[in-house]
This record gives structure tokens, sequence and C-alpha cells, in this order.
């Protein structure tokens, strides 16, 4: 029987509309019962908070920011910090419950959870994102902390972010919490590897499905949506690997060149100038065209909601490896099977930032700090035990990847809930 969650039976927000109907399929397949099945499509906890913050002109502006904690029921909620101008609750709770599947999937010992504010970074100056961190770091302390949540970045946020964040609880507890956030700067207890997991994982599967398919990253043609922390490393450890990035494109656009960027002159330009389109080589491409490019692996690494029924169609790639969260909505996914496309899951094929978190959690709570080949390879491992584990769930009963990693992930919470019983 299918049912839909209580809290909002029409999502409006196209993240919470794909994560509730994915959720709904994967709980018939799994056999949920109804209590069962709207006990784990609601968030456990939510917090909405509005927050003062003095702008450098002297004005108040007032700023909504969330957090949510989908599930505890496997440990501390974990899950990134999100700055951008269309943050709401229902995105949030999409990522909070991706988050849980997602911990599961890789069996971290991490429940789910996300967070956001609704602004525009790009127009505000380093002090007014500083007082606007740490207050709204200030607003979520009852919420967060080592043994309950630990936020990490997301879009628009990064290391600098949860260096305010940290400093800003340790200061009301009067000692250094490293446990509270992860992806922190080194110098203040961050870990190696951390800043290029996610797109160091998403690289490990796309050369695993590239194997597994009888062929090699090696030569492998790749196209890259989002230019950001998780598709600058993806396309830096992916050219390493010998993959051709041919194209590659930021919000504003993007280049594609055949013969492959250079994807550390593009990485630099990024970094100087804001914007990709500002790397002068090959010729300039839109986002449109870099979803409907041929090549072996598609990577959208920016939003969500960006391959859908409308463009599903026209995808050439043979491979899609998510690097962001829920770029695919269920209608594309439908397509995309039929297609003979690989899709590889977000909750997979991103998990390599929250593995690493995972790592530098662990690190913080034993100020004992590993070098970056112990961090490599024990990321590497766990992915490609998660991706054998994926894969061999996707084979009997044949269903997708992506099936199989939610039955994998919402079968893994749903065993802890069930174990630990309901209280009181
Ligand atoms: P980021 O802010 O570092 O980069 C986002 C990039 O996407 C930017 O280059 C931006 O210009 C680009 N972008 C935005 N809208 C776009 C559009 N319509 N078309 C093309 N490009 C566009 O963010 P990030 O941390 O790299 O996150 C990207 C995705 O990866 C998100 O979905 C995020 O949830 C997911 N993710 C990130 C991490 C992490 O550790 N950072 C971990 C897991 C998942």
């Amino acid at each position: 029987m299918t049912s839909t969650a209580k809290l909002s039976t029409q999502p409006q927000d196209p993240a919470y509309a794909i994560a509730l109907t994915q959720f709904n399929a994967i709980a018939d397949k799994l056999g949920l019962d109804d209590g069962l099945r709207e006990w784990l499509s609601l968030p456990q906890r939510e917090l909405t908070t509005h927050f003062p913050v003095r702008m450098d002109d002297g004005s108040l502006k007032v700023f909504k920011g969330y957090r949510v904690q989908h599930s505890l029921a496997r440990g501390p909620a974990k899950g990134g910090i999100r700055y951008h101008p269309r943050v709401n609750l229902e995105e949030v709770r999409a990522l909070a419950m991706w988050m849980a599947w997602k911990c599961a999937v890789v069996d971290l010992p991490f429940g789910g959870a996300k967070g956001g504010v609704a602004c525009n970074p790009k127009e505000m100056s380093m002090a007014e994102l500083e007082r606007m961190t740490r207050r709204f770091a200030s607003e979520i302390s009852i919420f967060i902390g080592p043994e309950n949540d630990i936020p990490a970045p997301d879009v628009n946020t990064n290391a600098q972010v949860m260096a305010w964040i940290m400093d800003t609880y340790s200061m009301h507890k009067g000692y250094s919490v490293l446990g509270v956030v992860t992806g922190k700067p080194l110098a203040i207890g961050g870990s190696q590897g951390r800043d290029e997991a996610t797109g160091r994982g998403t690289a490990i599967i796309a050369s695993e499905v590239m194997r597994r398919q009888g062929g090699s990253i090696d030569g492998a043609t790749v196209a890259i949506q989002g230019f950001g922390n998780a598709g600058t490393h993806a396309a830096r450890i992916l050219s390493d690997m010998g993959a051709r990035v041919i194209a590659a494109t930021d919000s504003q656009g993007g280049r594609y060149n055949p013969r492959g960027l250079n994807v550390k002159r593009a990485i630099a330009a990024k970094r100087e100038t804001g914007q990709l389109g500002n790397y002068r080589d090959g010729d300039a491409i839109s986002n449109d065209e870099l979803l409907e490019m041929p090549c072996d692996i598609l990577i959208p690494a920016a939003l969500e909601n960006q391959i859908t029924g409308s463009n599903a169609p026209r995808v050439k790639a043979k491979v899609i490896v998510e690097a962001a969260n829920g770029p695919t909505t269920p209608e594309a996914d439908e397509m995309l099977n039929e297609n003979g496309v690989t899709v590889v899951p977000d909750i997979l094929a991103n998990a390599g930032g929250v593995i690493v978190s995972y790592f530098e959690w662990i690190q913080g709570r034993q100020h004992y700090f590993w070098d970056l080949a112990e961090v490599q390879a024990k990321l590497e491992r766990i992915m490609k035990n998660a991706y054998d584990e994926v894969v061999a769930m996707a084979t009997t009963p044949k269903v997708s990847l992506r099936e199989a990693a939610l039955m994998l992930g919402v079968g893994r919470v749903t065993e802890s809930i069930k174990l630990r019983g309901v209280y009181p």
C-alpha cells in the first residue's frame, strides 16, 4: 500500500517531492507497514530560526535558517549546512532524509541531518558572512554537538564557515570542541583529505563502474556540471586517473574541449576570477548543452532537479555518477533506466564527504590525527565495499542501483529502529 508523509502531502519543493517519491517506492519494495513508513518518512526534529544580523551599512537584516534531524536512530545526526537564496524547510528536510539513507548505505554510525540559511552569500562581505554564521551557530547550538548533531560544509559553505561555527560553539562551552563540526581547516582539527573527499569518492565510483562494465577510466570522457568543491576535486582526480574531462560548467556556463580541458588551469581560473567561463580553452557551453553532451560519464555536481523528464531523453552519457544531491527526478530516472544509462545514485556516489567527515570526527575526539595516505586508503575501502554491496543488492531481484542503494540504506535504518524499539 502506498502512502505519503502526513507532514506534507503536497510538497512544494522539487527536492522534497523527489525524496518522498523515492522513499515511498522503496517502502513498498521493503514491505514497510504504515506506522514504520510514516515514522521513517518524517523528520524526527526540526528547528526554524529567524535571526538578526548587523550589515556593513549599519542596517539590521533578519535571516531565516533551518536545522533538520531526520533520524538519530543509528547515531548522532550528520549533515551539511547550505547558504543559498532558495534554501527552504522542505529542501532541508529532503537533504536530511538523504543523509540518513547515505550514512546507512556506507554503514557509518550516524543518523541524517541538514541545515541551511536562505541568503545570497555572493552579495555579502566576509564580515557579514561571519556575523550571520556566528548568530546562526548560536541559534542552532541547542540542537548541534559532537554527541547529537554534527554539521559540515555544503553549497556555499566551506572550511572557514566551519571554523566560525566551531569557535562560536566552543566560546559558549569555554573550551575547544573539535567534534561539533567537520570540514574544518587542518590547523584547528580538520582531517587530511576532507576537502577533496566528496570528489575523490565520486571518482573512485566512476572508475569502479567503468571497470565492472569491462572498460577503464583511463581515456574515458567526462562532463561535469558544477565546478565547486565536489566538481573540481572530481575533475582533478579523474583527470589524474587518466580520464579526459571534456566539459565543465558552473552557474554561469562553462567550457568544452573535445581533446580534454586542462583541469588544473580551469580550476585556477575559477578560483582567481570566480567564473569557469573565464578559462579560455575550447568553446563556451551552457548547462543544458553540457547535460546532453555525448560522453562516457556525466557527473552532476551542482544542485537538485537538473536531469528531468524534459532533458533525460536527450542525455547521451552512458553512465551518470551523482556527486550532487538529488540531481535526477524520478521521472528522469525511469527514462534513463529504459535507455540503458547506468545511474549511480547520490547517496552512494557522493558519500566520500561524509565518510571523511566521520574520520575527522573520530580524530577530533581522540586528538590523534592520521596522514593523508591513511585517510585515502580507508575512504577507498569503504567506497568500494559499499559499491559492491549496492551492486549485489541490485542483482536479485534486478533493480536499479538507486533502488538497491535506497533498499540498503532505508533497510538499515529500519533495522536499527526495530532493534531499539519504541520508547516508552
Ligand atoms: P559548491 O558551492 O562548492 O559548488 C557548487 C557549484 O555548482 C558552483 O560551481 C556553482 O557555480 C555551481 N552551480 C550552481 N548552480 C548551477 C547550475 N544551475 N548549473 C551548473 N552549475 C551550477 O558546492 P559543493 O559543496 O560542491 O556541492 C555541490 C553538490 O554536491 C550539492 O548538491 C551538495 O549537496 C553535494 N555534496 C557536497 C558535499 C561536500 O562535501 N561539499 C558532499 C556531498 C554532497
